[in-house]
Formats: C-alpha cells, sequence, structure tokens
C-alpha cells in the first residue's frame, strides 16, 4: 500500500482520547472546559445543557434521566494549537460498561479524571483494566482541588497501586478546600493562583515563579512549605516523566486542578497535545490464499479504511436508521467516496455521513486517521465492521464482545407482533446494546447481558420504536462461550452433544449455554479439542 505525505501530515495533527471516570468525579465539567478553551463552545453550560435536551429527544431515554446516568456516550472534535482533538465520552453506569470497553478500543489515549475526595472508586478500575490490556496511555486529572480532599501523596500512592505503573506529578497542588492556594507547574516552575469562578480563563490566573519565595511565603505561608516538601517527596519517588514509557503504558502524567473553576484545565490540554500519541498502525487480518493472516495497517496508507465501533439508533423514532460510528484507521475520506463493507462485500450507501463538532452534526469535508466519522443507514452494517474505499481487503480485529453472565427469555405479549419483535432484537442485538441468542433447537430468543438495566433499555426499546411489547422471563443459563473447533467433524460431534446448548448470536456465531461454572469444564474434558472463548473479537 502506497504512502501519502499530507495524509501523515495529518496523521500526526490528531489525538483522539477517552475521557473516564467514575461518576460524579466531574467528567462532564471537565469536557465542557476542554471544548471552552480550545474554542469549540462560547459559552459554558452547554455540554450540560446538551446532556439534557438529548434527554428530551426520546423516550427511551428517560430511563437515563430517571436514573441520572448517561447511557449513550458520544464524540466531540476541538481544534487547539494546529491539532484536531477528538474526544469520546465514555458512559459511566458500570451496566453499559460493553459500550465504554468498545469505545476504548477506538482511542489512542484516555484521560481519567479522579475525584481527589474519593481516589480510584469502583467504575474507574474497571476501565483502567481495559486500558492495561491495550496498554493506552493515560493522563491522569485529579479533581476538585478546591474541597477538602485527601493528602496529594495519598492519591499517587493510589494511583499508582490501581494502574500498577508510576505516577509522574506534572503539576502540584499547594493547600487544598478553603486553603487551596493553586498549583505549581514542575515544567515551568511557576505557581499559578488559584481563584474561584467560572468566568476566568487559563490566561487569567495569576502567575508567580517558584523562585520567588519571598512573595510565596508571604502569601501562602505554610501552605507553601508544606507543599514544597511534598512537591519533593513526590518527585524524589517518582521516575522522571519519560514520553516512551508514557506511550507504552508504562507510567501516567499527573494535573491537579478544579474543573468547575477552569483551574489546571489548560495543563491538560496542552498535555493532550504535547504529550498523548497521534493514532498508531492497526491490526487488521485478512485471507490470502485461504488463510488469515495480521496485517498491520499504517494510519497513512492511502486506502481510506476504518472500524465501527458503535452503533446508535437515532433519537427518531419514526426513522428506523442508525448512525455507525467508523473511527477512521487509514487513508482519507471524502464526501462521494465509495464505500464498501468488508463482511458482506456490499457497498454501503449512506444517507448522510456526519461528523461531531462540539455541538453540532456537520457534513465530513474529510477525514483521517483518529477522526470519528458517523455514517447513517438504514442497515447493512453491524459493530466491529470493517468499512474501507474498496481498494484493499482487510478486517480489523480487537473490538470485544464480552461473554453475557445474565440471561432472560424474551416472551411476546402479543403474538402477531412477531415480525417485529425480530426485526428489533436483530437490529439492538446489531447495534450492541444486548447479545441476541436464537436458540439452535428453537424456541424463544435470549438476550443476554453484562448488566441488568439492559435489560430494562432494551424491553423499553422494543416497545417504544418496534411496538413490541415483550415480557423477560428469568432461564436458567448463567453464562456462555463461544464455540471453535479445529476441523469440522470436531465441531459436529460437539453439537450432536448439545443440540439443546448452543445458539446463534447476531453475528451468527455459535455459543455454547451453560448453567455453571462447572458446565464448561465438564463440556471442555468431555471435548478437548473445543475452544471455549469468553471473549469474541469480531472477524
Ligand atoms: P460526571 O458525572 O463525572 O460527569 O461529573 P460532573 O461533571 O457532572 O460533576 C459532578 C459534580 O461535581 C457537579 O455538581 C459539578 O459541579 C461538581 N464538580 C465538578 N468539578 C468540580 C470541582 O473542581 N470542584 C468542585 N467543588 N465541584 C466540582
Amino acid at each position: 500500500m502506497s504512502h501519502a505525505p499530507h495524509i501523515a501530515e495529518e496523521v500526526r495533527r490528531r489525538r483522539t482520547f477517552a475521557i473516564i471516570s467514575h461518576p460524579d468525579a466531574g467528567k462532564t465539567t471537565l469536557t465542557e472546559k476542554l471544548l471552552l478553551f480550545s474554542g469549540a463552545i462560547q459559552i459554558a453550560g452547554s455540554v450540560k445543557a446538551r446532556k439534557a435536551s438529548r434527554h428530551a429527544t426520546s423516550d427511551w431515554m428517560e430511563i437515563e434521566k430517571q436514573r441520572g446516568i448517561s447511557v449513550a456516550s458520544s464524540v466531540m472534535q476541538m481544534q487547539y494549537r494546529e491539532h484536531v482533538i477528538n474526544l469520546l465520552d465514555t458512559p459511566g453506569h458500570k451496566d453499559f460498561s460493553e459500550d465504554t470497553y468498545r469505545v476504548l478500543t477506538a482511542v489512542d489515549s484516555a484521560l481519567m479524571v479522579i475525584d481527589a475526595a474519593n481516589g480510584v472508586e469502583a467504575q474507574t478500575r474497571r476501565l483502567i483494566e481495559v486500558c492495561r490490556q491495550r496498554d493506552t496511555p493515560i493522563i491522569t486529572f485529579v479533581n476538585k482541588m478546591d474541597r477538602e480532599v485527601r493528602d496529594p501523596l495519598d492519591i499517587l500512592d493510589e494511583v499508582e497501586r490501581e494502574l500498577g505503573m508510576p505516577c509522574v506529578p506534572m503539576t502540584w497542588p499547594v493547600g487544598q478546600g478553603k486553603s487551596f492556594g493553586g498549583i505549581i507547574n514542575l515544567r515551568t516552575q511557576a505557581m499559578t493562583v488559584f481563584e474561584s469562578g467560572s468566568e476566568r480563563r487559563p490566561q487569567d490566573f495569576e502567575a508567580i515563579p517558584v523562585t520567588d519565595t519571598a512573595t510565596l511565603k508571604a502569601r501562602f505561608g505554610s501552605e507553601f512549605d508544606a507543599a514544597l516538601d511534598s512537591m519533593e517527596l513526590a518527585t524524589g519517588a517518582s521516575p522522571a516523566f519519560d514520553r516512551e514509557a508514557f506511550l507504552a503504558g508504562k507510567q501516567t502524567p499527573v494535573f491537579f486542578g478544579s474543573g468547575v473553576n477552569n483551574f489546571g484545565v489548560m495543563e491538560v490540554l496542552d498535555a493532550l497535545v504535547d504529550l498523548a500519541p497521534w493514532p498508531k498502525s492497526r491490526t487488521s487480518s485478512l485471507v490470502v490464499n485461504k488463510e488469515t493472516v495480521n496485517k498491520e495497517v499504517l494510519p497513512d496508507d492511502a486506502a481510506f479504511s476504518g472500524v465501527v465501533f458503535k452503533v446508535q439508533a437515532n433519537m427518531d423514532a419514526n426513522h428506523r436508521d442508525r448512525i455507525a460510528f467508523v473511527r477512521v484507521a487509514s487513508g482519507k475520506y471524502q464526501p462521494g467516496m465509495k464505500l464498501k463493507v468488508q463482511r458482506t462485500a456490499k457497498e454501503l450507501r449512506p444517507t448522510s455521513v456526519v461528523t461531531f463538532m462540539s455541538q453540532r452534526r456537520e457534513a465530513v469535508e474529510e477525514a483521517y486517521a483518529g477522526d470519528i466519522v458517523g455514517f447513517t443507514t438504514h442497515g447493512g452494517v453491524q459493530l466491529g465492521d470493517t468499512i474501507t474505499d474498496g481498494s484493499v481487503a482487510l478486517q480489523y480485529t480487537g473490538l470485544p464482545f464480552f461473554a453475557p453472565e445474565l440471561f432472560m427469555t424474551v416472551v411476546l405479549k402479543n403474538p402477531l407482533r412477531t415480525k417485529q419483535l425480530q426485526q428489533g432484537l436483530a437490529q439492538l442485538g446489531e447495534e450492541g446494546a444486548i447479545q441476541v441468542f436464537k436458540p439452535e433447537m428453537g424456541g424463544n430468543m435470549l438476550l443476554g447481558a453484562v448488566g441488568q438495566l439492559q435489560f430494562e433499555v432494551v424491553q423499553h426499546r422494543l416497545k417504544s420504536e418496534y411496538d413490541a411489547d415483550v415480557r423477560l422471563e428469568g432461564c436458567q443459563y448463567t453464562g456462555a462461550r463461544w464455540i471453535t473447533a479445529d476441523t469440522p467433524t470436531e465441531l459436529k460431534a460437539f453439537c450432536d452433544a448439545y443440540p439443546q446448548r448452543l445458539a446463534r448470536d447476531a453475528a451468527d456465531t455459535l455459543a455454547y449455554l451453560c448453567t455453571s461454572p462447572y458446565d464448561v469444564r465438564l463440556a471442555q474434558e468431555r471435548f478437548p479439542k473445543i475452544h471455549f472463548h469468553p471473549l469474541r473479537e469480531h472477524a
């Protein structure tokens, strides 16, 4: 494949990251400030407002409103210092963790927001695990320093333990809560003085060189001395910042601040530009002479390719169209371009192609690796699909589906709505809202989820979007494993032995349903050559 120099230049300008946190740590606030200071939005409050107006646009979002959680994740693009920054929000509720994991496959780095009073919380821990598995570089922002919070050394210690990698402080707080004086920037050796309020721009904060000890001591007294001491301890205990180590997911730069007060936020924005990586090559598989081989696709390859990491029903209940969120992996997307879905070898004709600016969707003019493009379609696209310009044959790997741990049987209240139910389940399954299993022996469809709330969303959406009123009933299954075998004969022997335990998911992949963990062990002992997969990667 040929490389295009101007594409390489565009790729190098891109930073695509996810913002992760436990609910209430301040993710929405920080997102808004990042947008504000990059100039993407003019007034504060609009991200929150948008979050609220999203509630109003669709009925099933009622669930989100009632529970005060964010179900859907969203994408925002901004320009800052000649760079294009793509920010991907992640749903905070644990029941939607599958969706979050998939969002994390579409980014090159992550910004972790921690509430300084609470440290690393449960939901953050799971997200960290996924980042760690993929060696995703993580920037840490310790938020709410204007509150009575924990000792910064204590927080660093906890982050280090949870992340399993050293923290490298880039800024250091002077005091906290009522006596929060500001932060010392370790690189510039200047202290930025804190003032509360949400009107101030980052450049409006006063900065005093650390060498001006007389002034700093006079103004911040013992807080300043204590900060110097603890800063010395922290820097003494941590390695120097090493960009290679950070990029390899082996250390995290840490920033302190207060999002709601616009404080310490610019440092994070600059870190994204200066430290975070631009898009790298991605692994794809392709079939050569009937053999599947792995291939690294470079972001500046001339051929356009991208992977669908999220499919979302349009909020408008009157239309059946859906938006496929594609992370561009290589080449350049241009309007009017012919597109092909690798899995089906069919042409994709989206009704619209949009990019996600901070507050609006805009028609895409061009997009490069790292950018997120939304294709509106009436179907034909699934999670994990690879979209290309047709000049290359490749299928990206690595989009994870996790074996569900909760199962329900779907019972239709009005049998005349069978067709609508099937259509609804097929589409919700393709969207990844839930996993749908069709038993090989026939009978009611099964729904598999990772979180209980997924069932409620699906039940609600089946009714409101497909007019299919269903009852969900418990069933005996507690797990599933995707099945593969080295030879068709082995697979057939296994299928003959467990016909009533087999089902196919939305991607038509065969799965074995179990009622207890022993099931898998027994089946494995009986059929040692069958592979039982707890995770399916789209391929
Ligand atoms: P999310 O759930 O992580 O998106 O959190 P939000 O951004 O909605 O913030 C949760 C709450 O914390 C809101 O009431 C914010 O106003 C508040 N908050 C956010 N950042 C700060 C901060 O730096 N200091 C203080 N005191 N409160 C903050």
